[in-house]
C-alpha cells in the first residue's frame, strides 16, 4: 500500500499539465495551480524533434534522445500531431555540404529499428527504411511532372513547384519529423483534467511563495483576485517554464540557468491554401542573416514562420542567465511587456514581413503573403550554461521536490518517468506504469475546445485544426 500524498504543481504548460494528467490518472491527489485562464499558454512548438535535424551542430546523443522522446510524446499524445513530413534543404551559401548530414541520419535511421524491434508500438514514424529519403535534383524535376515511385513522393510535388531550385544543395531530404499543435494539446489535456476527481486545478492563481513548514511539507501562499491563501503539500514540482528560478529562489536550492525570449511569426498566404506542404527547413547558421528559416503549415492558408536571425525569431539581449545573487535570470523589460502584455502592431508588422521576405528567397511566391495575426512568442528555458543544449527533462536539487525544465516538449514523458521513480521511492506510488494515451476525448471535441482557446488568446481559428490525421497509421495493428 503506497502513503497518501498531496501533490502541488505549480505551471500548467505542457509540463505542469501533463504532470497533473498522468499522476492524477495514477490516483495521486494534485493541485495544479496556473497564473492564466487556461493550460499550455506558454512558449509555443510546433514542430515534433524525432532525431534533432533541424539542428546539425547538436551531439548525436542528444539527437538519439530526441528521437526516442519523440516516440514517447506520440505514442502519448497522437491526437496532437500533424502527421506530415518535414523536407530540409541546405541553401549553397551554407559553409558545410549536405552530404554531412547522412552518417547521422543513417544512425537515427538504425535506432528507430532498433526501438521498433524492442516494442512494436514504437513504429509511429511509419516503416523505419522511410525514416528519411533523398532527392537529387533530377528526381525533383520529375516530380514536378507527378512521376510518382513512392508514395512520400506526394510531399515533395509542392516543393519542387515551390522552392527556387537554383538556391539549394542537393539531395533534398524528406525526414519523419511531424508538426505538433499546442492548441490541442492545451484543448485535449484540459478536457481530461476535467473528468478526474483526483485533479484540482486552480486557474488565475499566482503562487507568491513557498516555505517548508514544522511538519516538513511545502507550505504554499498563492493568490487569486487580490486574495492570498495558504495550502500545505507532502511533494512539489516546479513546472513554470522560464519562471523555475522564482521558486528557487524562495527554497534556496542550488541552480545554474537560462532563459531565451524567440518568437515565431503567423502569416496568411492565400495560394497556399491550395496545397498540402510539408514543414520546409532552410538550414543557415544561427545568429546571422543567414539563420536557419522554418516554413510550417497549418491548415486553411496559415503558415508559421521562424527565422533565426536578430531580426526575426533571435533578440538582442533575448538570452539571459541566473546569477549569484538570483536563480531567476531578468529578462528585459521590453520582453516581459511582450509576454505578459501585448506587442506593437508595428513591431508585428516590422518583424512578420521581415520573416516572409527570408523566407521568400527560397520560395518566391509566398512573398504574397501576409500578417495572420500576432506572433506565437516567449521565453523558453535552459538548464546549466549551454545555449545550444536541445534535450532536458528534470532536476530534484532538495527532497521532496522536482524541478522540471524541459527544452523540447517531447522531453516530458521522461521527465514524468523520472518523477515518478522519485515518489516510488518516496512511498507515495508502488511501482512503474506504463506510458499509454491518457485523453480518449474525440477528435471533434478537441477541435471545438482548441478553436475557442485560439480565439480567447487572439489568434485564427484556422491554427486549431492540423492537416493530416495520420490516424490510417496509427490504426493499422503492427
Ligand atoms: C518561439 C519558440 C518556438 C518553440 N518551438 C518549439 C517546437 O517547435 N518544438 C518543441 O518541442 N519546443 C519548442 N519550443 C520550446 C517549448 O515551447 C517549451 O519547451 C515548452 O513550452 C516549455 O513548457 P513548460 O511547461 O516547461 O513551460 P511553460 O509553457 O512556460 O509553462 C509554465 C507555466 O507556469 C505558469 N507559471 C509561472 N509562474 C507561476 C506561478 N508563480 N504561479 C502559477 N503559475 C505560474 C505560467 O503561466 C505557464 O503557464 C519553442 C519555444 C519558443 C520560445
Amino acid at each position: 500500500m503506497s502513503k497518501k500524498a498531496k501533490i502541488a504543481i505549480v505551471g500548467g504548460g505542457v509540463a505542469g499539465a501533463s504532470t497533473a494528467l498522468y499522476l492524477s490518472n495514477l490516483g495521486l491527489e494534485v493541485t495544479l495551480f496556473e497564473r492564466e485562464s487556461s493550460l499550455v499558454n506558454g512558449p509555443p512548438f510546433c514542430h515534433l524533434h524525432a532525431g534533432g535535424n533541424l539542428y546539425p551542430d547538436i551531439s548525436d546523443e542528444q539527437c538519439i534522445k530526441l528521437l526516442k522522446q519523440s516516440i514517447d510524446f506520440l505514442r502519448f499524445y497522437p491526437h496532437v500531431v500533424d502527421y506530415r513530413p518535414t523536407v530540409i534543404a541546405l541553401p549553397h551559401y551554407c559553409s558545410s555540404n549536405v552530404e554531412n548530414l547522412f552518417p547521422r541520419l543513417k544512425k537515427l535511421q538504425k535506432e528507430y529499428e532498433l526501438l521498433i524491434e524492442k516494442d512494436l508500438n514504437n513504429r509511429v514514424l511509419g516503416e523505419s527504411q522511410d525514416y528519411y529519403r533523398l532527392y537529387t535534383k533530377e528526381q525533383i524535376l520529375a516530380i514536378q511532372n507527378a512521376e510518382i515511385t513512392h508514395e512520400l513522393d506526394r510531399w515533395m510535388i509542392p516543393v519542387a513547384k515551390n522552392i527556387d531550385l537554383s538556391k539549394v544543395q542537393f539531395p533534398l531530404i524528406l525526414v519523419q519529423e511531424y508538426g505538433l499543435n499546442l492548441f490541442r494539446l492545451g484543448a485535449s489535456v484540459g478536457l481530461a483534467l476535467d473528468k478526474i476527481d483526483k485533479a484540482t486545478i486552480r486557474f488565475n492563481t499566482t503562487v507568491t511563495n513557498i516555505v517548508k513548514d514544522s511538519q516538513n511539507s511545502w507550505n504554499i501562499s498563492y493568490q487569486k483576485d487580490e486574495e492570498t491563501k495558504q495550502e500545505s503539500f507532502d511533494y512539489l514540482i516546479n513546472a513554470t517554464g522560464f519562471r523555475t528560478g522564482k521558486i528557487d529562489d524562495f527554497l534556496d536550492v542550488p541552480c545554474k540557468k537560462m532563459v531565451e525570449f524567440k518568437a515565431a511569426y503567423v502569416t496568411h498566404w492565400e495560394e497556399g491554401k491550395k496545397t498540402l506542404f510539408p514543414e520546409i527547413i532552410f538550414h543557415g547558421e544561427r545568429g546571422t542573416p543567414e539563420g536557419m528559416g522554418q516554413f510550417t503549415p497549418y491548415p486553411n492558408g496559415y503558415f508559421q514562420l521562424h527565422g533565426m536571425t536578430n531580426e526575426i525569431t533571435l533578440y538582442k539581449d533575448g538570452l539571459v542567465a541566473s546569477t549569484a545573487l538570483s536563480c531567476q535570470p531578468q529578462l528585459k523589460a521590453n520582453f516581459i511587456e511582450k509576454i505578459e502584455k501585448s506587442w506593437s502592431s508595428d513591431e508585428v508588422e516590422q518583424r512578420t514581413n521581415s520573416a516572409i521576405k527570408h523566407l521568400s528567397k527560397f520560395i518566391p511566391s509566398f512573398s504574397q503573403a501576409t500578417v495572420g495575426s500576432k506572433p506565437l512568442f516567449g521565453a523558453q528555458q535552459i538548464p546549466g550554461d549551454d545555449p545550444s543544449l536541445r534535450v532536458a527533462e528534470v532536476s530534484f536539487p532538495t527532497k521532496k521536490y522536482a524541478r522540471c525544465e524541459i527544452v523540447k516538449v517531447s522531453s516530458v514523458i521522461d521527465m514524468i518517468e523520472a518523477i515518478v521513480g522519485e515518489l516510488i521511492k518516496l512511498g507515495y506510488l508502488d511501482k512503474h506504469y506504463n506510458f499509454e494515451p491518457m485523453v480518449d476525448e474525440k477528435e471533434s471535441d478537441i477541435t471545438k475546445v482548441a478553436e475557442l482557446i485560439c480565439g480567447e488568446r487572439d489568434y485564427p481559428k484556422g491554427l486549431a485544426h492540423r492537416s493530416v490525421l495520420g490516424l490510417g497509421l496509427l490504426s493499422k495493428k503492427f
